[in-house]
């Protein structure tokens, strides 16, 4: 049994002069409801007011909130913000929270949306409005959920937004393993960020991960994991650099819930682009389903 978290929010229509291709989140949807009684469905409340403002200012938040954000920070989120956008960016970071309380009752959840790491202290950026990585993890800290959180972002785009937002909270550590020459130019400092050179195959990939993140975890000892599992590292994303097969990102969450054996995941969807949403879709579906199986794997044989 998988437990995934999905708010009928997340699936807005598109809103007029946008680059970013909406619709995935509801085809993520129907791909998991095909499997049936293998999922137990979650629908999380909005992220109240005050813990948005924990991570973004509250200035930020309000235009947000009134669909009233000035057009340079429009332009750097790359969609306007309507009201329907509004309330799926409130929505997004309650359900990353209740995918990570799932988490720790369950030893896995998933979200249905998020991962928007690039979502900074007074405006969205590439697509993300409220980092919801951020947001969820500043308030189970400080609501003593758990006293030690790491973050894992996998996105080929460096977490730039949530290790600033995160930076100078010791209970929280972030990882970021992306290409090094992509967006974004000016990169943030996570707690270890692994840059990886443009073209980079499975192996290459899957042995750095294993030895940068195999120690950072034995040194950080997570309570609980916020994965951002984005799919753009795979060769054929049209905002990658890098040249993971689909076995490779099959292999990638395979390595990552036995690094993060005994570990809570909570997983959110995080990049993936091109003109084929259905096939996108289905490439997050099996980062949810592979990790999902995985750790079902694991609590299994140690009796948990
Ligand atoms: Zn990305």
């Amino acid at each position: 049994m998988i437990h995934v978290v999905h708010h009928p929010a997340y699936v807005t229509a598109a809103p007029a002069r946008s680059t970013y291709r909406w619709g995935k989140n509801g085809l993520i949807r129907d791909l998991l409801r095909a499997e049936g009684a293998g999922i137990a469905w979650h629908e999380p409340a909005p992220m109240p007011v005050r813990w948005l403002e924990q991570a973004h200012d509250p200035d930020y938040v309000a235009e947000v909130l009134a669909a009233d954000v000035p057009a340079a920070k429009t332009r750097r989120i790359g969609f306007p913000i309507t009201p329907e956008v509004a309330a799926r960016a409130a929505a997004v970071p309650g359900g990353t929270y209740l995918a990570a309380r799932l988490a720790m009752e369950h030893g896995f959840a998933a979200n249905t949306a998020g991962g928007s790491h690039h979502a900074l202290h007074d405006t969205g950026a590439g697509y993300c409005v409220f980092n919801d990585l951020a947001v969820a993890a500043i308030r189970l800290v400080e609501e003593g959920t758990v006293a030690r959180l790491l973050i894992v972002d996998v996105d080929v785009h460096q977490g730039d937004g949530t290790a600033a937002l995160t930076a100078g909270r010791p209970e929280i550590a972030t990882y970021s393993i992306h290409a090094e020459k992509n967006f974004p130019a000016r990169k943030a400092r996570s707690t270890l960020d692994v840059p990886l050179a443009d073209g980079i195959g499975d192996d290459a990939y899957l042995e750095t991960l294993e030895r940068t993140l195999a120690p950072l975890v034995a040194e950080v000892r997570p309570q609980l994991v916020l994965y951002q599992g984005g799919v753009d590292p795979y060769a054929g994303d049209r905002l990658g650099r890098l040249s993971l097969s689909l076995s490779g990102l099959a292999r990638r969450e395979r390595l990552v819930a036995s690094l993060l054996a005994g570990v809570p995941i909570a997983c959110t969807v995080g990049g993936g682009y091109g003109d084929d949403a259905l096939a996108i879709a289905r490439r997050h579906v099996d980062v949810i389903l592979n990790l999902g199986h995985s750790i079902a794997g694991t609590r299994e044989a140690v009796g948990a």
